[in-house]
């Protein structure tokens, strides 16, 4: 039972540590569906996880509740979020006014777009991030934890590889919190089961597949100049995917200066532009190709490479953002018109440079 309700006892105090723990207001891009004002939030995603860290940490080190707790219980824990995704999805798209597209759709896609309590306080969409951000943060600290206890004496350096670039995959999306309220679940998407559940079952445990099924294996020994190298390909992944957020974000918010020293090359006409170079030049969306590399890297890192689970996570990176850039360009091409048709004319490729 205790399993079972352990993510709502998480999602409980990170609500807690989110709303009390100082954060910053910061001014999104997503306008006010009544008064067309950019929407307001308050971020503090970072500090939230450091103090859960933190507190998993002293936990186990007073023996209050052993470091490998999460992953000894991590079925329970799944079945626990499962329901409780289903209750939030429910309680989220009930109540709101339908949509019109029958009530199956509005319970996938959601009703309400950007739900906001305490005046943006506490953004529906953001907590959602944060909460399955910082228990994915625990899993995966838990379930290394449980393979060093469980083979001290022969430790698989590839399972601290693929711990460590899950916590930096975490870290960064907390770090950078702000560019992500530039991104296509911020104005595009509505808060259902697809969010909701997302961000409550499935981000914090599905992300963990590499580790779930190899944390109870021995070390596979791989040698270390593949680790080295699968290190390497997980850092070119995020540089395409965080380089294209950055170079977009500084140009949404700081239009002429340049990002990394590239000055921004657009077309425009006259009203709006959009960027033809650096990561935006090479194809519509390369940070998709990032994060298909990252994820790529990640299943490698475990170093079970017969396994097919861990390659499910990257597998469903490309059955995610393949659909999702036909959907984003259907939306650009609707929303810019001529200035799109310019775009793909001079930026053929949609996700692989030359490929695709
Ligand atoms: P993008 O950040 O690529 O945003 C697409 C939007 O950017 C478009 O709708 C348009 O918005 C704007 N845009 C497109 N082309 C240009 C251009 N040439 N110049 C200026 N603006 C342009 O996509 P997402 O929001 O889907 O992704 C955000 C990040 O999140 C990505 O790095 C993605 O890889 C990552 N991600 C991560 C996931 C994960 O689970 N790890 C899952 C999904 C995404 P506008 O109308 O405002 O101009």
């Amino acid at each position: 039972m205790l399993g079972f309700f352990a993510p709502w006892l998480l999602v409980l105090v990170i609500t807690g540590l989110h709303l009390t723990l100082p954060g910053r207001w910061i001014t999104g891009y997503v306008p006010h569906e009544r008064t067309g004002e950019p929407l307001r939030y308050r971020l503090n995603g970072l500090r939230v996880n450091a103090t859960l860290v933190a507190a998993w940490a002293l936990a186990g080190w007073l023996d209050w509740v052993p470091w490998s707790w999460l992953f000894v219980h991590r079925v329970e824990g799944l079945v626990g979020a499962c329901v409780l995704g289903l209750l939030y999805t429910a309680a989220m798209v009930l109540p709101a006014r339908a949509t019109g597209r029958g009530l199956a759709i509005d319970l996938f896609l959601g009703r309400r777009i950007n739900p906001q309590l305490l005046g943006g306080r506490l953004d529906h969409k953001m907590w959602l991030y944060l909460v399955g951000a910082v228990i994915l943060q625990l899993n995966v600290l838990s379930f290394a934890a449980h393979h060093a206890l469980t083979h001290s004496s022969d430790p698989s350096p590839g399972i601290v590889l693929c711990a460590g670039l899950l916590t930096y995959f975490v870290n960064d999306y907390l770090v950078f919190e702000r560019v992500h309220l530039y991104t296509y679940d911020l104005f595009a998407e509505r808060v259902g089961f697809k969010l909701g559940w997302g961000c409550l079952v499935f981000y914090p445990y599905f992300y963990t597949i590499a580790l779930w099924f190899t944390a109870d294996l021995p070390n596979p020994h791989t040698p270390l100049p593949v680790l080295v190298g699968i290190g390497v390909l997980f850092l070119a992944g995020w540089s395409m995917a965080r380089g294209a957020n950055m170079q977009k974000f500084r140009f949404k918010t700081r239009p002429s200066e340049p990002f990394l020293g590239i000055a921004p090359q657009v077309v425009t006409d006259g009203d709006r532009s959009l960027l033809v170079n650096g990561f935006w030049g090479v194809s519509r969306h390369v940070n998709y190709l990032g994060e298909i590399t990252m994820g790529l890297a990640i299943a490698a890192s475990a170093g079970w490479w017969a396994l097919p689970w861990p390659w499910l996570y990257p597998l469903y990176y490309v059955l995610l953002l393949v659909p999702r850039q036909r959907d984003d360009d259907a939306r650009c091409a609707e929303k810019y018109g001529p200035l799109w048709e310019e775009y793909v004319r001079k930026v053929p490729s949609r996700i692989v440079p030359g490929i695709y």
